[in-house]
């Protein structure tokens, strides 16, 4: 039996925040990593590693972000978290900065304002390594050891302890061997329920391996079925963080997380296989990956689109699809003519043509918001497909991490079925809800989030055992 103040589960940014902040206010720390590997994968670090909340700039004043949280979640997000994240994003910066961690300006948009340093080459494979979310678990696993706090590799937490209506504990598996942590507070933080197919099936898409897994597969919703089985509120589960991506993603890893077909998507029209719109494309490309991954087949969509599309936002942004998706062995189909192209496509010529033609009528005329479905104007330019070639991509939903998890309030308190705080029970980054998500499937911000609930959550434990010792 290990006996400690805190028990964090999960070694990603929003547990070690968690663990550093605990255990540099004096509080005995144990920090349960699952993977085994010293340079375990997981989200933080393979983090592209800009902070910013909504796309702003974490520098922004509170009240502004806090409006942008609640229009960006269609005023989903529980308001004390987003005004937590509003007015702390900033300071959760600073808070690592303290421990060495280094951010750079990593572009001219204002949600690269603070990119972890060494900036991410945004390629799987072995680039990750002395990249920022590297740095990070490194400098954050230093940080801990300093001030007396031990990470245990190779422990995977599955079951709470719960005595008395308060967690007391966690119990689980290292490698093959029960063990069991003895807590005042349990704080999960395992990254998500992405990699659970159950939850996903339930919750997500009704086909989870037709769903591209754009994450390090560390994500296994252990810490949302922990909660269930205790009797925890979890926030809506059904929306999730990622982007619309080449098909071949799927199978070929050259492929993602980058270069994804987001800005081509938003301007042209997304199709099924009957050759129909399904999807509100003006809403984002977040917005139409969750849509494509909610298909009864997600592997049975393709945004159409033509020359200027593909020469205009085809180009845009950091590593775009045009020219590097081909490069990386992306399919992409042209023809001179949309009968040709749906043909190259499998998909039924006569449906995709009118398709078009009723997109392209309502863009002329205004009309776009009475299209079925609609298609919202304005924060995307809808682009007439008009020019030839044509281009049809097969595209599939790349999931990166689930928005939904356990209802957390302001200071990361779990709730329990009363909507009242769950004693001795937190969560931080990736398995907390309540703040993301949403009708709108309002993404905030994953980094954010992370440091800011694991901050607030190791603050409010040690406020906490003050007050009981005061
Ligand atoms: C390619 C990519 C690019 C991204 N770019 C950005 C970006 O630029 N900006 C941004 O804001 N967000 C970005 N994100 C998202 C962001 O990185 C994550 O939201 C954030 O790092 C999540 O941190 P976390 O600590 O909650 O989870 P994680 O970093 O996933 O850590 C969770 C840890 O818990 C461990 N664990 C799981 N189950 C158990 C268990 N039962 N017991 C013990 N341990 C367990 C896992 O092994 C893992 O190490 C990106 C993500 C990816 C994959």
């Amino acid at each position: 039996m290990i006996e400690c103040d805190v028990c964090v589960v999960g070694a990603g940014l929003a547990g070690l925040t968690a663990g550093v902040r605990a255990a540099e206010s004096g509080l005995r720390v144990v920090v349960l990593e699952r993977s085994a590997d010293p340079e375990y994968l997981c989200n933080s670090r393979l983090t592209g590693g800009a902070f910013h909340v909504c796309l702003n700039d974490i520098q922004s004043n509170a009240d502004v972000l806090e409006q942008v949280i609640r229009t960006a979640t269609r005023g989903a997000a529980h308001a004390g978290l987003a005004r937590a994240i509003a007015e702390d994003a900033r300071r959760a910066v600073k808070w690592l900065q303290s421990q060495g961690i280094r951010f750079i300006k990593g572009g001219s948009e204002p949600h690269h304002n603070f990119v972890l340093s060494p900036p991410s080459l945004q390629r799987v494979g072995s680039d990750w390594r002395g990249r920022g979310g590297d740095v990070l678990l490194r400098t954050l696993g230093g940080a801990l050891a300093k001030h007396g706090g031990q990470l245990l590799r190779g422990h995977r937490a599955l079951e709470l302890d719960i005595a008395d209506g308060r967690c007391t504990g966690v119990k689980g598996n290292a490698d093959g061997v029960p063990f069991e942590v003895r807590a005042q507070a349990v704080v999960i933080a395992d990254g998500g329920f992405q990699c659970d197919a159950d939850l996903v099936r339930e919750n997500i898409s009704p086909a989870p391996d037709k769903v591209l897994q754009r994450n390090a597969r560390s994500g296994l919703g252990d810490g949302v079925r922990m909660a269930r089985a205790a009797g925890a509120r979890l926030s809506d589960l059904v929306g999730f963080y990622g982007h619309v991506m080449n098909r071949n993603a799927m199978t070929d890893d050259r492929l993602w997380p980058l270069p994804w077909m987001d800005n081509v998507a938003t301007s042209a029209i997304v199709v099924n296989a009957q050759g129909g719109r399904f999807v509100d494309e003006g809403r984002g490309g977040v917005y139409i990956a969750n849509r494509i991954a909610g298909l009864p087949d997600p592997l049975s969509a393709f945004v159409v689109f033509d020359q200027p599309l593909w020469e205009g936002p085809g180009t845009s942004r950091f590593l775009p699809p045009n020219p590097n998706m081909e490069k990386c062995g992306g399919a992409i189909f042209r023809a001179d003519s949309l009968e040709a192209l749906a043909g190259q496509l499998g998909i039924a010529s006569q449906a995709l043509a009118a398709t078009v033609a009723t997109y392209n009528e309502a863009i002329e005329r205004d009309t776009l918001e009475a299209l079925q479905p609609p298609r919202s104007p304005k924060a995307y330019r809808a682009m007439p497909i008009r020019t030839a070639p044509f281009y049809g991509v097969p595209v599939c939903a790349g999931m990166t991490y689930t928005m939904g998890g356990l209802a957390i309030d302001e200071w990361s308190r779990a709730m329990d079925a009363h909507g009242e705080p769950f004693l001795g029970l937190y969560a931080a980054g990736g398995s907390s809800g309540g703040l993301e998500g949403g009708e709108n499937i309002g993404y905030v911000g994953g980094l954010s989030k992370a440091a800011t609930t694991g901050l607030r959550a190791a603050e409010h434990i040690v406020k906490t055992r003050q007050a009981a010792h005061a």
